[in-house]
């Protein structure tokens, strides 16, 4: 832990050492923060997940980033009665258990329903009842598609920031029909956020929602055929790591015209930091966390992510580093996609003062760096391995 010295809260208060229940510790996000809180705070860790390969090395005993203050527990919270009993030993929980896979919301619609509103109902009760804070992890995609995609291609309206930015207190949530099952994650995510907001409002549930708009970095998702399912389909930065790995043009789902916003996974934890520790500031708020001057299209990322990749890796670029493929070919029947993702920064900016700091360059090169370094080799054996006869 950095220093002894007391650690004081946005408003000069001193920050108590807390107990944190975090579930879904095992995943992309939670393993950054549980490296974040080890290293930085000395709170406490009840670590909760199916798995902890990503959190192995906060684990082990020489660890030097105080393993003594994380417990793992293997649990699926789907049925496991040991879920209240440490959710009562906390002072705060932390949900980020869920199926967060675009290839899974059309094709296992009713697990990506049952992830992520009917197993986190357990975890809502039993803060409410017991008076225990909680940070609920949502998703940008409650917004679905902004107001202004449904304008005229040509409509000078699309221009203006009131047609597309998206902001917590004001936006529609604006969702396909219900065979676009694509929108079965933004639906279940939205409903869980109501019912965490009338838990607030009718039985004063401590809680705040964080909605993350794409977040990247090392540690994300999976390489299918290395640490994943060889048919496997993560999200996109994984997507174009494997093909840039492998020597394979980069996959543009329907063009690559969709846009988002990226933000770096380090920027993205210390805001979930301020929260966890300046409950005053947060109790009551849905945050979006993002980085909106970070915008690019899916063709964009692509290309730069060819271009540093090269740098990175020393490897020339292929010659045709994309690729188009339609979203039937890609997801299968039921894909849509949010056409533009750009966040308002105003209620974050208010309650934490928080602000983003690292540009899409930045924040590429040093992911794939990390991709370069932990895959390359590995993938080099695979590739280099005989077939079974
Ligand atoms: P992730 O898949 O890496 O992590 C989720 C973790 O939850 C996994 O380790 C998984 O094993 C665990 N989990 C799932 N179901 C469980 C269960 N029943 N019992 C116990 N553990 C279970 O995903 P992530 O990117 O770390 O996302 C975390 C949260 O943030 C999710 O709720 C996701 O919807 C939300 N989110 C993330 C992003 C992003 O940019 N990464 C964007 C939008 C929303
Ligand atoms: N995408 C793509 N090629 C891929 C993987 C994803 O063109 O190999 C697109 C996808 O259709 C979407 C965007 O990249 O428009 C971001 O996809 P991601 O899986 O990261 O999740 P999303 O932002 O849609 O939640």
């Amino acid at each position: 832990m950095a220093g002894a010295s007391v650690r004081l809260d946005l408003d000069g208060r001193p920050i108590k050492p807390m107990t944190i229940c975090m579930i879904g510790a095992g995943g992309f996000i939670g393993s950054h923060l549980c490296e974040k809180i080890l290293l930085e705070t000395p709170h406490k860790i009840l670590a909760l997940d199916v798995y902890n390969d990503k959190i192995k090395h906060l684990l082990e005993p020489e660890s030097q980033t105080g393993a003594d203050r994380i417990q793992f527990h293997r649990l699926n919270i789907k049925h496991d009665s040991r879920l209240e009993g440490l959710i009562k030993m906390a002072d705060l929980t932390i949900n980020l258990a869920a199926i967060c896979t675009p290839a899974d919301y059309n094709t296992r619609p009713l697990d990506t329903i049952y992830s992520n509103f009917i197993d986190a109902l357990p975890v809502v009760k039993y803060c409410s009842e017991n008076n225990k804070r909680l940070i609920h992890f949502s998703t940008c995609e409650v917004y679905g598609k902004t107001i202004g995609s449904f304008l005229p291609k040509d409509s000078p309206l699309r221009q203006d920031p009131a047609y597309y930015v998206l902001k917590e207190d004001a936006s529609p949530c604006i969702f396909g029909s219900i065979e676009k099952q694509r929108w079965s994650y933004a639906c279940a995510k939205q409903l869980i956020e109501r019912l965490i907001y009338a838990e607030g409002a009718e039985n004063g549930l401590e809680f705040t929602i964080v909605r993350p708009f794409n977040w990247i970095g090392p540690r994300m998702d999976f390489i299918p055929g290395i640490d994943g399912p060889s048919e496997g389909v993560p999200r996109v930065l994984a997507c174009f790591s494997n093909n840039l790995l492998r020597r394979q043009p980069l996959k543009l789902v329907d063009g690559g015209q969709s846009q988002r916003t990226f933000i770096y996974i380090k920027d993205a934890i210390e805001a979930v930091l301020l929260m966890i520790e300046n409950p005053a500031r947060a109790n009551g708020h849905i945050f979006n966390v993002g980085n909106p001057h970070n915008e690019v299209t899916v063709r964009q990322l692509a290309e730069m992510m060819t271009e540093v990749y090269a740098k990175v890796s020393g490897e020339a670029a292929l010659e045709e580093p994309t690729v188009d493929v339609s979203s039937k070919e890609f997801y299968g029947e039921g894909y849509d996609d949010s056409d533009k993702r750009i966040p308002d920064m105003t209620i974050i900016n208010q309650q934490l003062g928080w602000n983003p700091k690292t540009s899409l360059w930045d924040l590429l090169e040093s992911t794939l760096t990390y991709q370069h370094r932990t895959y390359a080799e590995a993938i080099k054996q695979a590739v280099a391995k005989p077939v079974a006869s």
